[in-house]
């Protein structure tokens, strides 16, 4: 399987182990708030490459984080280490505790997961099950001279690591690791680039989540759980490592400082593998936008969570991709033909001759080559749907399908038409339109109509 690999910025070979797995690591999420769709089409991508490696032959090991302490507000804006902590901020807006927070929004995050057919990682660690892993690796950082002190934490030394003959943020884009680009500087630093690895409870505060450590009580920073974690369940050298786009120039190279720096040992990963961003109509998605939709969002307006799935795929991973409405209903159609077509292939008494098994093979073999051909998923729908239109018999047509569901993870065979996609909160929504309707209270209906329901009549008539 070839893939892009940023590091060195070109698809390479992935070399793959002669025994044991393949370690794989993705940064997940923050549980501070509810996962979206942006999110998830990381996720979505750790989940095809893990299921592509498996489909191609490979054994895995997939780990995956969830950030429940740690993750500043400042850290995405360029700068790390200023703000607030996340879950802080969320426990003082909703009065909750930060220990619920996490908890609520971790579990809520695998449910997101299961609905959108995530296969569930051979690991889910949280930063907070870890801080003894995470205390050691900075003792390490701090017995090779690679970590100083300062009145807010204990920060690593980009200057020093450098001294080493080492080099730091080879991952990232130019421009992006200058002083100048970040947001705010922290001028007790040594270096702009170096970053919290212990930060300290403010004096005189008690924090929600702290612990005792040789520094003082605090909290690690954000970059030090995906090193001592990744290490602890893969090895100190492991093979694949994907995230977002977002964590290419700060969070990715931090975490190679880190590893490497700790053990001497390099690569830390051979090959980084990053997602580019999901827009929504086009721009950023967020809060503030009123765009940051959730699997929820997607299900409350009637659609089957598999059709974003579906929607996903349609984008090659390395390219943006543009969310809006409409694509996600082209998206759910396409879907609904694929589950008829199987269903109803299922019933056909065709037999095969040997020309349609050569087409059967051939088939076969470019969903492989579009997946081994760096994880060209709108490549492999092509041959899907060529698969669709073939004359091959329908049995065959099924197994192929199901065979090539393995990667796609659309559920195809657990389908009939007796399943209904619109769900009973959809249902109620367009009662209640009706009868808003009914008594001539067009404001009501109206406000019904920016929710979403008028698309949803519009696909049931
Ligand atoms: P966070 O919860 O902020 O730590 O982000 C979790 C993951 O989601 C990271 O790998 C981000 O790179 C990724 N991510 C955030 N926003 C988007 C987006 N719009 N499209 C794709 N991935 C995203
Ligand atoms: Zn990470």
């Amino acid at each position: 399987m070839q893939l892009f690999n940023s590091l060195t910025r070109k698809k390479e070979e992935l070399t793959l182990p002669k025994t044991g797995k393949v370690g794989m690591y993705t940064c997940g999420p923050t549980v501070y708030s509810t996962a979206t769709i942006g999110n998830f089409r990381t996720y979505i991508l750790s989940d095809l490459l893990a299921r592509s490696l498996r489909y191609l032959g490979s054994e895995v090991k997939h780990v995956m984080n969830l950030t429940d302490v740690g993750h500043l507000t400042g850290d995405n804006e360029g700068d790390a280490d200023t703000g607030e902590d996340r879950l802080v901020k969320a426990a003082k807006t909703t009065g909750k505790n930060a220990w619920d927070i996490a908890r609520e929004y971790a579990s809520e995050f695998m449910m997101h997961m299961e609905s959108i057919n995530i296969q569930k990682p051979d690991v889910v660690c949280k930063a907070t099950d870890h801080i003894k892993e995470q205390i050691e690796l900075i003792l390490k950082l701090e017995a090779r001279g690679y970590t100083y002190k300062i009145s807010d934490g204990i920060y690593f030394d980009t200057i020093a690591y450098e001294k080493m003959g080492n080099v730091y943020g080879q991952l990232s884009t130019l421009g992006e690791i200058k002083e100048g680009a970040r947001v705010e500087v922290n001028t007790e630093k040594k270096n702009a680039r170096d970053f919290a690895l212990w930060k300290f409870s403010p004096l005189g505060e008690r924090r929600q989540m702290e612990w005792e450590s040789p520094w003082g009580m605090g909290y690690p920073g954000w970059h030090i759980e995906c090193s001592a974690m990744s290490m602890k369940y893969l090895g100190e050298r492991f093979l694949l490592h994907v995230g977002g786009e977002d964590l290419r120039s700060t969070h990715h190279p931090n975490e190679i400082a880190q590893s490497e720096g700790a053990t001497g040992k390099k690569p830390f990963v051979k090959m980084w593998v990053h997602g580019a961003f999901l827009l929504v109509d086009g721009g950023r998605m967020g809060k503030s936008l009123g765009n940051a939709y959730t699997v929820e969002t997607i299900k409350t307006r009637g659609f089957d969570p598999l059709a974003l799935r579906y929607f996903y795929m349609t984008g090659h991973y390395r390219k943006q991709i543009n969310f809006t409405w409409e694509a996600l209903t082209a998206s759910a159609s396409a879907l609904d033909k694929l589950r008829r077509v199987y269903f109803e292939a299922g019933h056909s008494r065709d037999s095969l001759s040997p020309e349609k098994m050569g087409k059967i093979e051939n088939y076969l073999q470019s969903f492989r080559d579009a997946l081994a051909d760096d994880l060209d998923m709108p490549r492999a729908l092509a041959v899907v749907w060529e698969v669709v239109k073939s004359n091959i018999p329908g049995r065959d047509k099924q197994d192929l399908l199901a065979s090539m569901d393995q990667v796609l993870g659309l559920d195809l065979a657990f389908w009939s038409p007796a399943v209904t996609t619109v769900t009973e909160e959809v249902t109620e929504l367009l009662k209640k339109r009706e009868e808003a309707r009914a008594v001539k209270d067009f404001k009501l209906a109206e406000i019904e109509d920016t929710n979403g329901v008028s698309r949803i009549v519009g696909k049931k008539s």
